[in-house]
């Protein structure tokens, strides 16, 4: 490649969308990734041992296929999701769970007396699911398109974000079902930022199920970097960008780092008050992730979680909130809330025949340097007596390393930038256009920016089709797949490593 139009800085699932939108647009992209493999909070790797693949980061994908970018994408052409029956479960107790599964009227059986109250609350925003996803996944500050569904999204996330949430429900089991979704945005509960995802994650529970990717999260990766390569883009890894001085001359550069990242590189270029705006940007508190191989399926006490591939652990509402709250004050919880995903139950890539591999996380303070492998461990025993026999090999990754293996996600914040409901309008500024900077050809393009985490692409969708316009007078271009156009998997020899 002689000369570039655009370099993408960070090749996770927002970087990958600019470039394939730029490339699309019939420019010429680099993208330039600091680590050895492709696909940021998208990868899934070999841990160890030997034919066990774990997702390092994302593991459950609701918003891929729900993403307006990834629905342009035909994302569920390339990629094969496996959308099981139940979405996701809640273990109150070890004997005890409650299940939200894609069939919204089945949901509402299983949860007895609060069936109703469930039906009432979802049935409004799955009929209108993609005036919901429009709200939730594209810029808020904006006349809504479709006002009559914002109310009514907003009065449900006004109930469930303040004092109000116990009215709706009586029983434990629903109550517990959507605090274990709102947990997943980091951050006291009750509040607006946590029921807002967290309605909009349940509704698409419903809606579009919440689906597991064959070959792990790495195949969403993949599939972008192949069409970027058939559209003439070009990926090097191993390429930590430090300085501006790093990158070759383009009309365009667009940054999938963290937004503090982004200040260090682009340094003194930026005018002062933009750099203490990107310098008030706050990290949130973390994710403590830990992975088991395992020599056979988790031996659940409750039948029901043996085949729920997504399963949230906590306890009841009250013990969910008030571990977040330690959290939210430093500690690291008594009784942790688990994220906690079976893909091998579905996609018999992960592990070995008869073997399981399990994938984990649990909130901990920003920057938390311990180690949770045991603590994870012990609770898994307590609801799955035997557990510990199974385990052929645990990896931990403390939050404050989570950084080292992907540098957005500093002190463990997932969210590259706390979920706050400040920190929703002012991502990382108040801007109709968020991405762009005050540097022209500059942008910001990661969950640094508007509409924040999730592998949705839609950062890295608006800030290309932001930089088309402004930089190269060019118009959005279609991503569909050509009729005749298969995806294969780029191998080694597609990716250039740094010479
Ligand atoms: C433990 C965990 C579990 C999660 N689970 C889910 C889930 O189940 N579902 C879901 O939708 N989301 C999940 N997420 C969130 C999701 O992974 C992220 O929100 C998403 O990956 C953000 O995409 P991004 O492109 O903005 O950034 P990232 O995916 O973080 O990618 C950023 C890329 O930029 C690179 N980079 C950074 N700095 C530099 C530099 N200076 N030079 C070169 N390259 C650089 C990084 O190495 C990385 O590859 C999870 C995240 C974590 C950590």
């Amino acid at each position: 490649m002689t000369s570039l139009d655009a370099v993408v800085i960070g090749s996770g699932p927002n970087g990958l969308a600019a470039a394939v939108t730029l490339a699309r647009a019939g420019l010429r992209v680099q993208v330039l990734e600091a680590e050895d493999s492709i696909g940021g909070g998208s990868r899934t790797l070999d841990l160890g041992p030997s034919g066990f693949r774990h997702d390092l980061c994302s593991a459950v994908h609701p918003m891929a296929l729900a993403s307006p970018f990834f629905r342009e994408f035909e994302l569920a052409r390339r990629v094969e999701f496996i959308v099981p029956d139940i979405s996701f479960a809640h273990g109150l107790s070890p004997t005890t769970a409650a299940l939200s599964y894609r069939d919204l009227a089945r949901t509402a059986d299983g949860l007895g007396p609060d069936g109703r109250a469930w039906a009432g609350l979802f049935a409004p925003l799955v009929e209108n699911i993609d005036a919901v996803i429009d709200l939730g996944l594209n810029q808020l500050l904006r006349i809504p398109t479709h006002p009559v569904v914002a109310v009514r999204y907003g009065l449900r996330v006004a109930e469930q974000g303040s004092l109000l949430w116990n009215l709706r429900f009586r029983t434990a089991a629903a109550r517990a079902l959507l605090t274990g979704v709102n947990a997943h945005t980091l951050g006291r509960m009750p509040s607006l930022p946590t029921a807002g995802a967290g309605l909009l994650l349940a509704a698409l529970g419903h809606a579009v199920g919440w689906p597991i990717p064959r070959g792990g999260s790495q195949s969403i990766a993949d599939a972008m970097v192949d069409d970027l390569l058939r559209h003439g883009g070009d990926v090097v890894t191993g390429v930590r960008v430090q300085s501006l001085a790093d990158l070759p001359e383009t009309r365009a550069t667009l940054f999938d780092t963290s937004a503090r990242a982004m200040d260090a590189i682009v340094g003194e270029r930026f005018p002062a008050g933009y750099r203490r705006a990107l310098g008030r940007f706050r990290y949130g508190n973390g994710a403590a992730k830990v992975d088991f191989a395992l020599s056979g399926p988790v031996p659940w006490r409750n039948p029901e979680l043996r085949c729920s591939p997504t399963i949230h652990l906590g306890g009841d509402r009250a013990t969910l909130a008030r571990s977040e709250w330690e959290v939210s004050r430093g500690r690291i919880p008594a009784s942790p809330y688990l994220l906690v995903s079976q893909p091998s139950l579905v996609d018999d890539t992960r592990a070995p025949h008869g073997a399981h591999s399990l994938w984990t996380y649990t909130h901990v303070p920003q920057g938390c340097e311990q180690d949770m492998g045991q603590v994870v461990e012990d609770l898994l025993e307590s609801y799955a007596p035997g557990f510990k026999d199974l385990v052929v090999a645990r990896n931990s990754i403390p939050a404050s390393r989570l950084s080292h293996h992907d540098a957005n996600y500093i002190g463990g914040d997932f969210g590259a930038g706390a979920v706050t409901l400040t920190q929703l309008v002012k991502r990382p500024v108040v801007s109709p256009r968020p991405w762009r900077t005050p540097v022209p050809g500059i942008y910001l393009c990661s969950s640094s920016s508007v509409p924040g985490p999730g592998v949705h692409g839609m950062s890295g969708w608006h800030a290309a089709r932001l930089a088309l316009a402004e930089r190269f007078g060019l118009e959005p271009p279609a991503l569909a797949l050509h009729a005749t156009e298969t995806v294969t998997r780029p191998g080694k020899r597609d990716i250039r490593e740094r010479a």
